[in-house]
């Protein structure tokens, strides 16, 4: 076909196909199990589904109301308040999104302007800084360091300025597995509390939280909550990452603001899935199944690697591991986690994926949500090497 490539001048240069899709795509080439992007590889509770198809055919196959459909936004402002006693309205102040990459992306485009920074957490999840520089902004880059990734509040103290519109965080962490605590938030409430700066607080992993630890949600901080987007998505929670229903809170003006360019993004989101979650999220016991589920295999899967060579960093939430592997092998993680798919059948994410200037420091992403056997046959190989 002819190309008119040559006239290009693109607005992302710097950035290829990301190394989710990269991972598995060469996971699937190999024949290699698919500890890399993270889904799981069991299905979504049976009467999830059943849900799904009831509503489907009962007719809710038109567009949802832009903001999503109201008992879903109910069942989320019930739940946000039952577990961290904050009430949002569903009318003004919750929005169902076509996934948490949405969510991120909306708040970012409704909120930055271009010379505006926004400051993230390096290593950081691979979609927020192309979000902020399509908006013209420029990510600015706090540091969580080997090995136990916590954050550094003088060095995000250092990092705010006049400039600074946003602060982006995650926790439970991707790629990293920290969880921030009580401290961390008092720590961010008081840096921000004589500024104008908006907090967009990615909440993916809340219910995955480990041992003693607690999910420090942005809205248990009245500091943080009055100027923060939270965003959770229901992927994660339900085992349904292909389905893409996330949604995000924020106050009523912070809303307006968000929902003036999602109804221009996406305006709505598809129906049935909607019903089918509102129905299933209000039936009791989920979320403390759900952590003891992911508990349960991040132990096997600590404990099988703990025997190997691979030298395990903590992980107090997500479903994620991350080791190094510098005992096995003194390549780049780039090149460790290809050889890795080819040669051994296993694949993870490099690390380095998630730093600006591709940081090499030893560090592989696994992921645990999947079925007993699939991690016992990954352990099996990864225990060898
Ligand atoms: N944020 C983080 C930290 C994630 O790990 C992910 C997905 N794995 C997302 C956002 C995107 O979620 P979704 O699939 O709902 O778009
Ligand atoms: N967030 C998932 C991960 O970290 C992948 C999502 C995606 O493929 N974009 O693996």
């Amino acid at each position: 076909m002819p190309s008119y490539a040559h006239t290009l001048s693109s607005r992302l240069p710097q950035v290829g196909t990301t190394i989710f899709t990269v991972m598995s795509a060469l996971a699937q080439q190999h024949g290699a199990i698919n500890l890399s992007q993270g889904f799981p590889d069991f299905d979504a509770p049976a009467d999830l589904l059943a849900l799904l198809d009831q509503y489907a055919r009962a007719g809710h196959n038109q567009y949802a109301p832009m903001a999503g459909v109201p008992v879903l936004r109910e069942a989320i402002a019930e739940k946000v308040q039952s577990l961290y006693g904050l009430a949002y309205d569903p009318d003004t102040e919750i929005t169902v999104t076509a996934g948490a990459t949405q969510a991120l992306y909306t708040a970012i485009t409704a909120l930055v302007r271009p010379g505006d920074e926004v400051i993230v957490f390096e290593p950081v999840y691979d979609s927020y800084a192309p979000a902020i520089e399509l908006n013209g902004g420029t990510p600015v880059y706090a540091r969580l360091s080997l090995p136990d990734y916590r954050p550094d509040w003088a060095e995000v103290a250092r990092l705010i300025n006049p400039r600074t519109r946003m602060i982006i965080l995650n926790t439970p962490h991707n790629p990293t597995g920290t969880v921030w605590t009580a401290d961390d938030m008092r720590q961010l409430e008081a840096l921000v509390r004589d500024t104008d700066i908006v907090l967009l607080s990615d909440e993916v992993y809340e219910h995955m939280v480990f041992d003693q630890a607690r999910h420090e949600s942005v809205t248990r901080y009245s500091g943080l909550a009055e100027r923060a987007f939270v965003v959770s998505s229901f992927g994660k929670t339900y085992h349904i990452t292909g389905w893409k229903v996330a949604y995000c809170l924020a106050p009523r003006e912070l809303m307006a603001e968000f929902r003036k360019v999602h109804q221009f993004l996406v305006f709505t989101v598809h129906a049935p899935s909607q019903y089918a979650l509102a129905d299933f999220m209000r039936r009791p016991g989920w979320y403390e199944q759900l952590k003891a589920l992911y508990q349960g295999k991040r132990d096997i899967f600590r404990q099988a690697l703990a025997s190997s060579r691979f030298e395990l960093l903590p992980c107090q939430g997500t479903y994620f591991q991350c080791v190094k592997y510098g005992a096995i092998s003194d390549e780049g993680d780039r090149p460790f986690v290809e050889r890795l798919t080819r040669e051994h059948g296993v694949a993870a994410i490099p690390v380095s994926a998630f730093y600006k200037g591709g940081d090499d420091f030893g560090v592989i992403r696994f992921c645990f949500a999947k079925s007993a056997t699939t991690l016992q046959q990954a352990l099996e190989r990864l225990v060898k090497l």
